[in-house]
Formats: structure tokens, C-alpha cells, sequence
């Protein structure tokens, strides 16, 4: 198997220049406590912390630029970027800011702050055969379409289905293309890999954790703070074994 590539080779982009609309509050979700900290520096802390990649570029809100504070002790440079207003430009914006030397690039969100140990590694590992990797869950709930009167139309079956998390790990120039494709075809995806996949890449699917959400809504930071409390006590990083095959 091909190993995964040196570290200085290797740099992550974290959008978190979205405003939270759907968790209200003075500050945008990326801000908000968790464990008596932002949830943004427990992104940066966990991300940093395998020794895989060499710098991280933050695309923020424009107005937080100034003011943000980073956490303590993170052992590579952190650049700064303003986000844009669609996800895939904040990204678009990160990933401009990368260093010449960098070839792989892992996106993760913000606000997954719960990255669980040896993600980015399996994502890195599993990037190598295309050029691309997502980490994701296998739908384990009954699936249903609606007929747009919130009455069932479909069950959808659900054995190819699953959802996508952070971290997704892309070859840097495939990156580039897809997200220049997107722009020259005003195409907005929810995530990255969706612009690849219009491309024709091949995204290999990598089992993620349930503990790897992405705060949403208010139910996601009481979630996230029982989480962590029990991470801290039993002092594991939870990662799913298995995935669906
Ligand atoms: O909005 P959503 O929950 O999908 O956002 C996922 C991540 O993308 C968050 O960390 C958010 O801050 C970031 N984002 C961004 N720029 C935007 C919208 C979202 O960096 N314009």
C-alpha cells in the first residue's frame, strides 16, 4: 500500500467563515463553547495533533480576522484567509493560501470538532489510489423522500447510502480543478467532493465516527459537551470500527 505522504507535503484548509444561521446566538457556531474553549480550537488542536500535516490555513468571517485567538501550543504556522460567501469559496480561499511545497490537501470543517485520532491518517492512506478520500457513515436509518407536502412519496433503499463527513483529502491539483470547474459553471456543491465527483474522480469512502459531527443546532453542542466530557474521562478519541462492507 502506498504510504502516506511526508507531513511537509500535506496542509489542511478549515472553512469556518460561515455564520451559523441555524444556531442562534451572540457568535457563530465555530465560537461557541465547548468544554470552556471555542469549538474552533478543539478543530485546530485535533487536526494538528498526529504530526501529518505541516501548516493549516483558516478561512474565517472578515470581521473575525483581526481578533481571532488560536489555541495555545499548535506545532505548525496557521494562515489566515477571509471566507467566502459560499463554503467552497472559503475553501477556494484556503486553499490559494497553501504553500507551493504542498501536494495533499485535508479539508475539514470548523465545526467538527470532535475529530476522532487516526481519521486523517485513513483518509490520507485511502486518498492515494485516485487522488481523493471522504471520510462518511453508512445510512443505518430507514430513508424516506417526501412528495413536498410532507407526505411520503418513496422509501429510498437505503445500502448505498452514506453521509459524508470531514475530513475529505484531496490531490491539490484535482482540488483546483474541480473548484475552478465550479466556478467557470456556477456549480455550488455542499462539500468538495461533490465538485470532484462532477469531474469523473473516483472518491473512495472512508468509515468516519458517529462522534465526528458537525455542530448544527443547539441539541449538537449539548451533544458534543457529553461527548467530550466522556473522551476526556476514558482519555480515547473514538473512531467506528468497520464500516458497511
Ligand atoms: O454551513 P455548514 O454547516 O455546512 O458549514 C460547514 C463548515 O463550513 C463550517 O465550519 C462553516 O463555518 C464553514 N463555512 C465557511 N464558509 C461559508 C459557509 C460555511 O467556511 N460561506
Amino acid at each position: 500500500m502506498t504510504p502516506v505522504p511526508p507531513a511537509e507535503k500535506v496542509g489542511a484548509v478549515i472553512p469556518a467563515a460561515g455564520g451559523g444561521e441555524r444556531l442562534p446566538g451572540p457568535v457563530a457556531k465555530q465560537f461557541r463553547e465547548l468544554g470552556g474553549v471555542p469549538v474552533l480550537h478543539h478543530t485546530l488542536s485535533r487536526i494538528s495533533r498526529d504530526g501529518l500535516i505541516s501548516c493549516i490555513v483558516l478561512a474565517l468571517p472578515p470581521a473575525e480576522l483581526s481578533s481571532i485567538e488560536l489555541p495555545d501550543g499548535l506545532s505548525m504556522p496557521v494562515f489566515l484567509v477571509a471566507g467566502g460567501s459560499e463554503r467552497q469559496h472559503s475553501v477556494a480561499n484556503g486553499l490559494a493560501a497553501l504553500p507551493p511545497m504542498v501536494e495533499w490537501v485535508v479539508v475539514h470543517d470548523g465545526a467538527r470538532p470532535l475529530l476522532p485520532r487516526g481519521l486523517i491518517e485513513t483518509c490520507l492512506l485511502a486518498a492515494q489510489e485516485t487522488g481523493a478520500s471522504i471520510a462518511a457513515l453508512p445510512m443505518t436509518d430507514t430513508v424516506k423522500r417526501d412528495d413536498g407536502r410532507e407526505f411520503v412519496r418513496e422509501t429510498v433503499p437505503r445500502n448505498e447510502l452514506w453521509l459524508a463527513q470531514t475530513p475529505q483529502v484531496f490531490r491539490r491539483d484535482l482540488l483546483e480543478q474541480a473548484l475552478s470547474m465550479a466556478s467557470d459553471k456556477a456549480l455550488e456543491g455542499t462539500d468538495e467532493s461533490a465538485l470532484l465527483e462532477a469531474l469523473g474522480i473516483r472518491v473512495k469512502l472512508v468509515n468516519g465516527s458517529k462522534f465526528n459531527f458537525k455542530i448544527t443546532s443547539p441539541e449538537d453542542l449539548v451533544l458534543a459537551e457529553a461527548c467530550l466530557a466522556r473522551q476526556e474521562k476514558a482519555g480515547t478519541a473514538f473512531l467506528s470500527p468497520g464500516g458497511r462492507n
